[in-house]
């Protein structure tokens, strides 16, 4: 099996990963993991050990322990058997980034970092309408979704900028229509040619 290869796929709750997640996979054959998305599947098995914990982390836009996450993560991308992925939602703190770091890392590369730059205002509105028209989360409402605003900026943003700094991260302006920032993020992909 050739090695696994993934882009981290980073911006504020409701700055577009998950919907351009799909564009992506579409056009060029990634596979989506969206980090939160597997935590929401594991919440929901009957039984689960987990179930609980991982309720109360994501109403209270707290960033569940990276064993949990990461985990579920390599698991997925065994079970696949494919080779391209996109995580999209992780590494969301220093914690995710060392549990990937030293577990992980030595089996998957990391190709760069997709950061969705969006102002948290038009974050936190698109949150609350997707809440509104039904999206079901427990933590699409105002009070869960300040919080998670405040995660961002003291947890996830570091992240970003350690990676920045590396020289690993391609941004894409995420206030536009949906299909102008695929037609950003597609330069990018079509640029790597991955
Ligand atoms: N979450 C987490 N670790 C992760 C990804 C998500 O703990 O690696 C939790 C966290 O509580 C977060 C919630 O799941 O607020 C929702 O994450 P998701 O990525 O689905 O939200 P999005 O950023 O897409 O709005
Ligand atoms: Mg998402």
């Amino acid at each position: 099996m050739p090695t696994p290869k993934v882009v981290f796929v980073l911006g504020p709750p409701g700055a577009g990963k998950g919907t351009q997640c799909k564009n992506i996979v579409e056009k060029y054959g990634y596979v989506h993991l969206s980090a939160g998305d597997l935590l929401r599947e594991e919440r929901a098995k009957p039984g689960s050990q987990y179930g609980e914990l991982i309720e109360n982390y994501i109403r209270e836009g707290k960033i569940v322990p990276v064993e949990i996450t990461c985990s579920l993560l390599e698991k997925a991308i065994e079970d696949s058997g494919k080779e391209k992925f996109l995580i999209d939602g992780f590494p969301r703190s220093k914690n995710n980034l060392d549990g990937w770091n030293n577990t992980a890392a030595k089996r998957i590369n990391l190709s760069f970092v997709l950061y969705f730059d969006c102002p948290l205002e038009t974050c936190t509105e698109r949150c609350l309408a997707r809440g509104a028209a039904g999206s079901g989360r427990s933590d699409d409402n105002l009070e869960s979704l300040q919080k998670r605003v405040k995660t961002f900026l003291s947890e996830t943003e570091p992240i970003i900028q350690h990676y920045k700094a590396m020289d690993m991260v391609k941004t894409v302006d995420a206030t536009k229509t949906e299909n102008e920032v695929f037609e950003e993020v597609a330069k990018i992909f079509d640029e790597i040619k991955v």
